[in-house]
């Protein structure tokens, strides 16, 4: 790729923080999210050498403590153990750039039928390494997916990146994490914002649009739920507060005593509509997202790190990515209760304090069969059966969460959409090569690699496996 293609943001770049001309030759541009654009870049070196970097150039928009804590992560825990580092950072008003080493790495999804078991196995493994840093730092990532984990295939290298979304834990060294936390309990008690943190623009949007327009969400609701819709007698359900003037409040006050109508329905209930929303960190990507952050589970630890990391070996086993690809938190619950089983999905949730009711009884699949099904080590036949009844599960379950407390619930009693993570062989050459590939030691997948993933997959935090615990486990003792 020329620097043609993005020429002209390269130039604003070089205008909006001119004393990069000085430094660098901008080239391209790498990589680009909601809160940032990144470049590759090269510089000369005192010894006459050219050396490459990474410019994140991030939106001039970012909150300032936003963006010294992102900073602060990278410079304080990272630079070792896979957790990338930072060489320099430059201002110009608003303007942010964060000059890293340049790590020149794969597209997951390109390789991820070409590796062989023992490179998913060292994947892992550096993942861990990664997570064990920073969650001894108490930094909570929020978004571990592969493509904030950059990985060399041919070099071994690895390194964790983008701290856009991370969060501190009550004893996090991360000063500026601290700041955000004190900022985000203000927020929590009602204390008037100043300015929306960056990464958190997308706070409760479904309770606010629900809020503001239920029309929406019902037409919304009813396209999707078509089986529910069905399923459910005509019944009226009142979906606006009675005309006859009472305020707001008092009908608040009564709704904690009134039952919620709107479960199998396809419209939000006015029992539901005047309930207050839980607010909770909700960062991330939904098919990533632990199901304590899928159900707002207001006290997040390290362990939604842990479970990302198992979402991306679940990919790895089973040769599908992405394996989870709902458009929202309610849909990924629901695909994740697909597979490990609603009772159990149930039975997490409690320890957490959330209620969940599902609509139909889903047991747990066993993990190896899953993973060998969808990777084709099986049989076809086999395979097209178990992406058979998954879609068929997917498309019946309904389910809705309970608050403990206050008898909230979430409007989202919807059905799971049909499963993504289908990458099939488009040319019989990659069909091809897939089958040399499944002979790279997946045909001999041990037990421990499918503890490892059931471990990093428990429904409960508090039980599921740590970073450091990961690395001991016997699944690398030949590392
Ligand atoms: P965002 O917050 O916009 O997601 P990231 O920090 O994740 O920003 O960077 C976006 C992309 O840019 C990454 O997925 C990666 O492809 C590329 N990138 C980021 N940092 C580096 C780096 N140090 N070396 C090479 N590529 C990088
Ligand atoms: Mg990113
Ligand atoms: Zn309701």
């Amino acid at each position: 790729m020329s620097s043609g293609d993005n020429a002209e943001e390269i130039e604003k770049l070089y205008a909006a923080v001119p004393r990069l001309c000085d430094i660098f030759c901008i080239m391209q541009k790498i990589g680009e999210g909601t809160f940032s654009s990144v470049y590759l870049a090269t510089a000369r070196l005192k010894s006459g050498e050219d050396m490459k970097f990474a410019l994140k150039h991030l939106i001039p928009t970012s909150h300032p403590t936003r963006i010294a804590a992102e900073l602060e992560c990278l410079t304080v825990a990272g630079g070792e153990d896979n957790v990338m580092g930072v060489k320099y950072c430059f201002r110009n008003n608003d303007h942010v750039v964060i000059v890293m080493p340049y790590l020149e790495h794969e597209c997951f999804v390109d390789i991820l039928h070409y590796l062989s078991f023992e490179e998913a196995k060292e994947y892992m493994f550096n993942l861990f390494k990664a997570l064990r840093r920073i969650h001894e730092f108490g930094i909570v990532h929020r978004d571990v997916k592969p493509s904030n984990f950059l990985y060399n295939r041919h070099q071994k290298q690895f390194a964790l990146v983008d701290f856009g979304l991370a969060q501190g834990t009550p004893d996090t060294k991360i000063e500026q994490l601290k700041v955000l936390q004190i900022k985000k309990q203000e927020r929590l008690l009602g204390y008037p914002s100043q300015r929306s943190v960056f990464g958190e623009k997308n706070f409760n949007v479904h309770g606010t649009v629900m809020n503001k327009n239920p029309t929406v969400k019902a037409i919304k609701q009813s396209k999707i739920d078509v089986e529910s819709a069905k399923l459910a007698p005509k019944k009226t359900i009142p979906t606006k507060p009675p005309s006859d003037g009472v305020a707001k409040k008092s009908v608040r006050s009564t709704l904690a005593s009134t039952p919620c109508e709107c479960f199998a329905r396809n419209q939000v209930c006015f029992v539901c509509l005047g309930r207050s929303r839980q607010v909770a960190p909700r960062a991330g990507t939904p098919g990533f997202r632990a199901p304590e952050v899928l159900t707002k589970c207001p006290n997040q630890t390290t362990a939604i790190d842990m479970w990302s990391a198992g979402v991306i070996f679940l990919s790895l086993l089973s040769g599908r990515y992405h394996f989870f690809n709902a458009p929202d938190d309610m849909n990924a619950l629901a695909q994740i209760m697909t597979i490990r089983g609603s009772k159990e999905t149930i039975q997490a949730a409690k320890t957490f304090g959330k209620t969940i009711t599902c609509s139909k009884d889903l047991p747990a699949k066993n993990l190896r069969t899953l993973c060998e099904s969808l990777r084709n080590v099986c049989s076809a036949s086999m395979q097209f059966a178990e992406q058979d009844e998954l879609q068929r599960m997917r498309a019946e379950l309904q389910i809705k969460i309970l608050e403990k407390e206050d008898g909230w619930f979430d409007h989202d009693t919807h059905t799971a959409s049909l499963p993504g993570s289908t990458h099939k062989p488009e040319s019989q050459a990659e069909s091809m090569d897939i089958e040399q590939s499944s002979m790279n030691g997946w045909d001999s997948v041990p037990d421990e690699a499918y503890h490892m993933l059931d471990r990093l997959l428990d429904m409960n935090p508090a039980t599921r496996i740590t970073a450091q615990e990961a690395l001991n486990h016997p699944l690398f003792h030949t590392v």
